[in-house]
């Protein structure tokens, strides 16, 4: 009982901080607006929620107001051509949030009237929703009571009651913990308290104890392991993939792009040829007949579960003479250079001023 005590105690002073020092973003109705009857808007709740995952809050504030002028309801969405929606996707990186999106803007206007539901089970059913995007659209957006738990979330509960194993091995118990943390009522703004305060005060480094306002009740820091905590897992190798990309010009002035297979790794964008990426750095097919040089300069760049290298093989072109279904060329001046995903502009930045 005495613990529950503590519990409710932790939970308390968590939502007095996140009135007071609550981080007004564009997507949130601060506790003072909610006071004049102002709710969320599920639709704003549900992209910034999807933009969220794995990128911060800062990189995402632009893209979301943006990503607002664009299309600022369901229906606008659902309307949208994929491509448009990849494209603006391009700077956030993870392109299958991008891809997902926009199914379910279909999927929300064939089915549900352009409406968000706020069912769980019908939640998970769309595309791109998992588990932490539905509890947070449900506890954020409708009220509802829900244990909403992101990475930010895991960081403090696991400090809070000195988890000694690395995350990825203590999601049951941080559930455990987290459950009793979260109120009956204002799921919403406990959530949104946990992240702001994680990252105002329990932050990923150096977290500061000293202004913490549950720091009575912390038990990493009361046995001095806060450094310690969450524990790092053992780092495994990442693989090396290897492979040469062409980055062409076609005279006078324009550049040569292919969109790459709708399946796989930067399924459907925009990007410079490439060959397969491979663990062996094999002999390179040549794509066409060009003048090529291959340049010795390698960019590299990391994906979730390998690191890949390309060696830049620059073309140059009278014309494009072949069958140009599988290649486009832009006008050097009117190319926009964000519709590429990174990896792209990276192979740009590097073979320009070849
Ligand atoms: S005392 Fe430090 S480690 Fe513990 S919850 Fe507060 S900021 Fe985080």
């Amino acid at each position: 009982m005495a613990h529950l005590i503590e519990m409710a105690t932790i939970t308390k002073i968590l939502l007095q901080w996140y009135f007071k020092n609550g981080r007004v973003l564009p997507w949130r109705v601060s506790p003072k607006d909610a006071e004049t009857g102002k709710t969320p808007d599920p639709y704003k709740i549900w992209i910034s929620e999807v933009m969220l995952q794995q990128t911060t809050v800062s990189a995402v504030i632009p893209y979301f107001e943006q990503f607002m002028k664009k299309w600022d309801s369901v229906e606008k969405l659902s309307q949208a051509k994929e491509n448009d929606i990849l494209a603006f996707w391009a700077g956030l990186g993870y392109y299958a949030r991008g891809r997902n999106l926009f199914k379910c803007a279909r999927e929300l206007n064939n089915k549900f009237d352009n409406k968000i539901p706020n069912d769980k089970k019908t939640l998970l059913d769309l595309p791109g929703i998992g588990e932490y995007t539905a509890s947070a659209i449900r506890a954020i957006a409708f009220g509802e009571r829900e244990v909403v738990i992101d990475a930010n979330i895991e960081r403090v509960v696991c400090r809070l009651f000195k988890i000694e194993k690395p995350i990825k091995k203590s999601k049951k118990e941080i559930r455990e913990y987290a459950s009793k943390l979260f109120p009956e009522f204002c799921s919403g703004d406990f959530a949104q308290a946990l992240m702001d305060f994680a990252n105002a005060i329990c932050r990923p480094s150096k977290p500061i104890c000293e202004s913490c306002p549950i720091s009575r009740s912390c038990l990493s820091l009361k046995l001095g392991e806060v450094e310690n905590i969450p524990v790092r897992p053992i780092k495994r190798n990442i693989p090396i993939r290897k492979g040469y990309v062409f980055f062409t010009k076609v005279k006078p002035n324009k550049l040569l792009l292919e969109r790459r297979p709708s399946e796989g790794i930067l399924g459907g964008l925009l990007g410079f040829p490439t060959t397969k990426w491979e663990v062996k750095k094999n002999k390179p097919n040549l794509p066409f007949k060009a003048n090529w040089t291959f340049t010795k300069r390698v960019v590299k760049h990391q994906f979730s579960h390998f690191k890949l290298e390309l060696e830049i093989v620059i073309g140059e072109k009278e014309t494009l003479e072949f069958d140009n279904s599988k290649y486009l060329t832009v006008e050097h001046q009117n190319f926009d250079l964000m519709s590429l995903p990174t990896l792209m502009r990276k192979v740009y930045a590097k073979a320009i001023n070849h």
